[in-house]
């Protein structure tokens, strides 16, 4: 039987390390900031946005939110992400995805100060971590290897297979990986029978959105299971993509969905604005 990875657990340990140093940057002068940009109403990013806002400033840090009207023009958008990347006060820029139909998310992304982009989805981090340089790293890949940490999960020289390689989990999860000496493999809608690479993996991670996906039969005996996957059924339970009873049974670590790699995708957040606000400190300090 599967020992279950406590997400909510981990990430109340983030939480506390942040309010440590959102406490060493108080000692030096600086409040780290968090701006979120909010475009419409649509409800469940309504919702995660008034969550991020809430752990920011719970953990001692300046947040604000800027909740723009659905019919707000693209201009008007950059040019309040311009503000923000200008605003010292403000030190992590998020604009909360997606946005309404007229407006292109990846235009508006790539004005995001690479500085501040505590998402970690502008180009620049992208290819900083592609060359394995210090970044800002989108946070749910962040936070599932931290979750591996955690669980001294070995990952230098083991067979990641990556199920799933959109721009904010798959992709950066893979990159993550291989900088950590795993050798790894992407799966995506293409590819030809996905369960005969599920089955070759030590560290199997799930980030596709397809309740069920991942069966007994797609898992290797004692691998680790990481389900990335949040779906809502018919009956309005959350469940992620991997069959976690049967799964249970023959993976030696495994996430459950909720409160497995849920929790951490805020806690790296606020982990990655602490991170900018310390960089931007100690390039005041040695420029
Ligand atoms: P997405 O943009 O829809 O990407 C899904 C990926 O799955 C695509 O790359 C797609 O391939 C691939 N795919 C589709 N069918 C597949 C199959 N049979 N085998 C292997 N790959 C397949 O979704 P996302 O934003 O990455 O999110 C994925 C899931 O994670 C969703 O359930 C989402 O709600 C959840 N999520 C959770 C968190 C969290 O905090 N826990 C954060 C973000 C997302 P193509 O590229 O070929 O289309």
């Amino acid at each position: 039987m599967a020992q279950i990875i406590d997400g909510t657990a981990v990430a109340e340990k983030v939480r506390a390390e942040v309010k440590d140093r959102v406490a060493a940057l108080g000692a030096r002068g600086v409040v780290p900031g968090l701006a979120v940009v909010l475009v419409g109403e649509h409800p469940p990013s309504v919702l995660y946005v008034r969550k991020k806002a809430e752990m920011a400033k719970a953990l001692g840090m300046h947040s604000v939110v800027h909740h723009l009207s659905e019919d707000i023009s693209e201009d008007e958008v950059i040019a309040l992400v311009e503000r923000l990347n200008a605003d010292p006060r403000v030190h992590g820029v998020l604009v909360q995805l997606p946005l309404p139909g007229h407006i292109d998310g990846r235009t508006v992304i790539d004005r995001v100060s690479p500085l501040k982009d505590v998402d970690g989805l502008h180009p620049v981090n992208i290819g900083w971590l592609q060359a394995g340089r210090p970044a800002l790293l989108a946070c749910t890949p962040q936070g599932v290897m931290r979750l591996l940490r955690e669980y001294e999960v070995p990952v230098l020289g083991r067979h990641a297979v990556v199920l799933g390689r959109s721009a904010i989990v798959g992709r950066p999860m893979s990159w993550m990986l291989l900088r950590s000496h795993a050798t790894v493999t992407t799966c995506h809608r293409h590819t030809v029978d996905p369960a005969a690479h599920a089955r070759t993996a030590d560290i199997l991670i799930s980030a596709v959105g397809r309740p069920g996906l991942v069966t007994a039969d797609w898992v290797k005996p004692g691998a680790v299971v990481i389900d990335v996957g949040i779906n809502r059924t018919a009956e309005g339970k959350v469940v992620g993509d991997v069959d976690f009873a049967a799964v249970s049974e023959k993976a030696a670590l495994i996430t459950p969905v909720p409160r497995g790699v849920g929790p951490m995708t805020v806690a790296m957040l606020l982990s990655n604005t602490c991170l900018a606000a310390e960089r931007a400190l100690d390039r005041a300090v040695s420029p």
